[in-house]
């Protein structure tokens, strides 16, 4: 049955909403905040890169947009490694050469979901956004008008408006838990004819501990650069406002980025400082005509690379349950048992990976584990594939894969221990070990590894 579905924010996850719903036959009306992205030049210091993997991927095919990570984005095959000695450590993503990430421009991915969806007759009113929501009289209240809704989506980010109006209805408090991270936008520009002066396909990083630094290719021959620091600590981006400060820091801890960098000190000036954080929110439904998605459900760090591709999960989600003819209730309840628990293991692992970034991926230990992983992983792929594996190539829900997280830690650890360096593992003894911990929790949880990886 056509509905008229209001949504709240045109960002990444709203829009591609906006898309399936349209296609599906309802009228759908979307009020964004801001003006029309696709007027504007992107905006300065927000006009991050995003890499897109297998969920992000699976929705864009669910509205029809597959083309896009064809035409418009940049395959990311591993992280190079740039550690403090100035050595380079390149570390594969998959470990089969269809396992790559896809960078994209956030600006851009957002100018066509939106332009898509007004093909498809969704209807926009930018520069319009609740003050107050009554969810009793199912009415939106801006400046100038008061709006009747029969469904209302919730998808304007991290510092959602209407979950904030939701949780004030239910007497809740909102909770945002900060990382006590910020971060801030760079730009290294493209050499001569729009070349490439690093490897394009790799996510360049530079850990330091309490700060770090990383690159991804645009189109054009860029790279979006962001340097992550500490709140607090003694390099900390709120402290540094004079160019001699910059450049020290640059020279001291980031020298090979910084010569690629003509407007270093121009980019960290102008460019505002962000903040991150993860939504802790235990509400994102009333079950009946008002539901939360993407980052103002479930917002997280973006360590993992998966803050929107958790969100186009969610799309995803929806439209396989409104495809069962299910009433909007019952869809809005599953979704909340389903979907809410693999946001919060996604927001738990993004947290994790935290780590993985500043502190470990340079160090030995670190790097022999992922060796072994992907040795054990590449002899045996239907009987074991990396947690960041599963997450990132597969529909694997995350809750699951945070349930064995631990137990295959704990094996590739033993693994190593046992015989010393990830060559010399003995991979019949390994293969018995997954047999008898990991493939009785695969069969309980119905999941073929070698199923989930052939989509
Ligand atoms: C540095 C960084 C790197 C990242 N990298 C990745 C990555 O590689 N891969 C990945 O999957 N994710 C990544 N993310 C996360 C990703 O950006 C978010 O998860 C994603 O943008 C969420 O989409 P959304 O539509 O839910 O929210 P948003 O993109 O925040 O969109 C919300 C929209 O709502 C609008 N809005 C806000 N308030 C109102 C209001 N009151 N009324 C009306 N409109 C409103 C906003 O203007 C905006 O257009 C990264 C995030 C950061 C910060």
């Amino acid at each position: 049955m056509s509905e008229s579905v209001t949504i709240v924010g045109a960002g990444l996850v709203g829009s591609l909403f906006a898309i399936g719903l349209a296609k599906r036959g309802h009228k759908v009306q979307v009020h964004e905040k801001r003006d029309d992205i696709r007027k504007l030049s992107i905006p300065g210091g927000r006009s991050i890169n995003l890499v897109i993997t297998s969920r992000g991927a699976k929705a864009l095919q669910d509205v029809g947009l597959q083309k896009i990570l064809d035409q418009d984005t940049v395959p990311i095959k591993g992280r190079l490694i740039r550690t403090k000695s100035g050595k380079e450590e390149y570390q594969p993503y998959g470990v089969f050469p269809d396992e790559f990430n896809h960078s994209i421009s956030r600006g851009r991915l957002n100018c066509m979901l939106i332009s898509e969806a007004e093909k498809v007759g969704a209807k926009f009113h930018f520069e319009s956004e609740p003050t107050s929501i009554d969810f009793q009289k199912k009415t939106i209240h801006t400046q100038t008008e008061s709006i009747p809704y029969q469904i209302l989506i919730g998808a304007d980010g991290a510092f959602s408006k209407t979950r904030k109006e939701y949780l004030k209805h239910l007497g809740v408090e909102d909770k945002v838990e900060s990382l006590g991270v910020s971060y801030k936008e760079l730009f290294i520009p493209s050499g001569t004819n729009n070349t490439f002066l690093i490897d394009k396909n790799a996510l360049h990083l530079w850990p330091r501990g309490s700060h770090l630094l990383m690159a991804l290719a645009n189109l054009d021959g860029s790279f979006t650069v962001t340097l992550y620091t500490t709140d607090g600590s003694e390099i900390d981006i709120h402290k540094i406002d004079q160019s001699k400060q910059i450049q020290a820091l640059f020279s001291k801890h980031y020298q090979d980025a910084q010569k690629l960098m003509p407007n270093l000190e121009k980019n960290f000036l102008e460019n505002p400082n962000g903040h991150l954080g993860t939504v802790r929110c235990k509400n994102w439904t009333n079950e009946k005509d008002f539901i939360l998605i993407g980052d103002a459900a479930h917002g997280l760090v973006p360590f993992y690379g998966q803050g929107m591709n958790s969100g186009f999960e969610d799309c995803s989600f929806l439209f396989e349950m409104l495809d069962t003819n299910e009433s909007w209730e019952s869809v809005f309840r599953k979704f909340n048992s389903v979907q809410r628990m693999n946001g919060l293991a996604i927001q738990n692992m993004a947290l994790a990976h935290y780590h993985e970034f500043s502190d470990r991926a340079g160090d030995m230990e670190f790097i022999k584990f992922k060796q072994a992983e992907q040795r054990i992983e590449k002899a045996f792929p239907d009987l074991y594939r990396s947690s960041y594996s599963m997450v990132t190539y597969s529909l694997i829900p995350y809750r699951f894969i945070q349930s064995i997280q631990k137990l295959q830690e704990d094996l590739i650890l033993r693994m190593l221990r046992e015989f010393g360096e990830p060559e010399k593992i003995d991979l019949a003894l390994a293969k018995k070990h997954i047999a008898k911990t990991l493939t009785p929790k695969l069969i309980d949880a119905n999941i073929d590894l070698s199923e989930e990886f052939s989509l």
